[in-house]
This record gives C-alpha cells, sequence and structure tokens, in this order.
C-alpha cells in the first residue's frame, strides 16, 4: 500500500510552533505514525521554528504536551531550525553563485509582475528582477537562488503523477529573508537531507511545493528525493483552512471538553481519509462516533 520501503524508512512530524495543536495537526501525525506503525518507519519530531518572529517556545512545549497525551511518541527528535543557523549558512555559501542578494519587496514584486502583464496566479511568483543586479550582499540579508526552467516529476504514492515547473509557479527562490530569517522551503529541504528523511507525509497545501524542494535538494546534491504522500486537508465547512484561531478543533479545548485521546485520534482518522486497515493496526480498536 502506497509503495512505501518495506522496513528501515525515516520520516518526520514536523510542526511549526506558532499556536496549539489543532486537529488539523493530528490528522497530519496519524498520517504520519500511522503508516510508520504499519510499514516499520522510524518517526523523527522536528519543530520548525525558522519563523523566529511567530514561533514560541511554550507552543513548542505545548504541543510535545499534547503529543504525549495523543500517545504518540516520536522515536527520535531532531534539533530545532533555530539551532541550525550555522549550517544553514553553510550551504548557503556551497550554493555560490546560484544564490544572489535580492532587495526586492512584495510590492515590488508585484508591481514588476503587473508591469510584464502576467496573470496572477494562486502564489507569488518573483520576475528575477534582482539576478543580474549585481547588489553588494552586504547591503541586504535576502538571497534567492537561481532555479533554472525545468519539469519536475514525481510520483505522489496517494495522488499518482505529478509535473511541476517551480521557474513558473514561483520564480527564484526566496532562501533567506531581509531580516535575516531563512526560507521554510530551504530549511525544510537541508532538514530532510541531512536528517536522513526518506519519506515526506504531509497535507495536499504543500503538494505544490513539492517540485521546488526536490530541485533545490538536487542542486544540494541530493539526487534521490525523498518519496512523497500528500493526504487530505481538512478544511473547516466554510472551506478555509483549520487554523490556530479556530478555537473549536484545538486539542485542549476538546480535551477540557471531555475527549479521550482516542476519540480525537478517531476523528483524525476518519477527517484524513486514513485507511482503515493503516488506522488499526498503529492505534487498535478506536471508538465509533
Ligand atoms: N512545518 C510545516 C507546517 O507546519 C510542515 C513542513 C512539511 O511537512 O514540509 O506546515
Amino acid at each position: 500500500m502506497f509503495d512505501l520501503p518495506s522496513d528501515g524508512w525515516r520520516t518526520r512530524f514536523a510542526p511549526a510552533p506558532t499556536g496549539y495543536l489543532h486537529l488539523g495537526h493530528v490528522v497530519n501525525a496519524v498520517w504520519v505514525w500511522g503508516l510508520a506503525r504499519r510499514f516499520g518507519g522510524t518517526v523523527v519530531l522536528r519543530v520548525e521554528d525558522h519563523d523566529l518572529v511567530r514561533s514560541r517556545g511554550e507552543y513548542a512545549a505545548a504541543l510535545r504536551e499534547d503529543l504525549d497525551w495523543l500517545g504518540l511518541v516520536a522515536d527520535e527528535e531532531a534539533p530545532r531550525q533555530s539551532e541550525r543557523g550555522e549550517r544553514y549558512s553553510a550551504v548557503l555559501r556551497e550554493l555560490g553563485e546560484l544564490v544572489y542578494p535580492c532587495t526586492c519587496s512584495r510590492k515590488t514584486i508585484r508591481a514588476a509582475v503587473e508591469r510584464l502583464g502576467r496573470p496572477e496566479g494562486d502564489e507569488v511568483w518573483y520576475p528575477g528582477t534582482c539576478r543580474e543586479r549585481g547588489i553588494d550582499p552586504a547591503t541586504t540579508h535576502a538571497r534567492r537562488l537561481r532555479l533554472e526552467r525545468e519539469e519536475i516529476r514525481f510520483t505522489d504514492r496517494r495522488l499518482g503523477e505529478q509535473a511541476q515547473t517551480p521557474a513558473e509557479q514561483c520564480g527564484d527562490l526566496l532562501v533567506r529573508d531581509r531580516d535575516g530569517h531563512w526560507s521554510y522551503q530551504f530549511a525544510v529541504v537541508v532538514d530532510d537531507m541531512d536528517q536522513g528523511i526518506d519519506v515526506v507525509i504531509r497535507g495536499e497545501d504543500l503538494l505544490a511545493s513539492t517540485g521546488r524542494q526536490i530541485q533545490l535538494a538536487a542542486l544540494l546534491g541530493r539526487h534521490e528525493p525523498p518519496r512523497f504522500l500528500h493526504h487530505p486537508l481538512v478544511l473547516r465547512p466554510d472551506g478555509e483552512k483549520l487554523s490556530k484561531s479556530n478555537r473549536d478543533t484545538g486539542i485542549r479545548e476538546l480535551r477540557a471538553a471531555g475527549w479521550s485521546a482516542e476519540r480525537v485520534l478517531a476523528e483524525a482518522v476518519r477527517l484524513g481519509e486514513l485507511p482503515e486497515e493503516v488506522a488499526s493496526a498503529a492505534f487498535g480498536k478506536l471508538p465509533e462516533r
């Protein structure tokens, strides 16, 4: 099922500590722990606090407590991203000429895209404004990575064959922003490579990021990318993504309202459409609704 290796593979649960755990996280967790327990994988917990402005230590502590309560214990814990600055800097240096300083703001990017008459897509596309400007690197922390036009093909283990062209989706990737913060795309690829992650299990909202992560990994010398599986995303009835502000789905709120850990897991299995065979092998008998 899902064409996973039969044993000895590594995956990760990688929440950003920018809020309390909610059902959307648990959907991801039941997929990660479910497949790892069923098919012999190792789960690495990685606290993705690359966003130093929004991440908080208390959220990181709370998410460990909530995972413990749910009985989801990681086999290993990776260093937090905020501890990995030196490593990211070293990788940036390795990329050499592929990386260039960029002084564009969101506003100037939008204006440049408009001038080019490019129809607005789902995400911001960087038109390469600073590519050849020869900006003095001392003037800004912001760095972008040249992405040549390349079609990236991969097989999603649930959704099948995919083809993405990152140069057209997002353009040159932001590696570090002007405040010196490492970008999600960069940190996640370096971490997955360094931590030997060979199966990435995450929500469909990150499907569009996968091609660029494969392209970046190849530039860093990782030519055999991880396997990817994107699971359904839990939406609110109005179609919005669940988030920390949706108090009704917070694990702490559900717990306070008398839900058992098994009931939370059962709800996540149902919402995330984790196959029954995987859920029962991994979590035993869960309560019916
Ligand atoms: N930290 C990311 C998030 O909270 C997940 C990263 C990933 O799975 O690639 O959405």
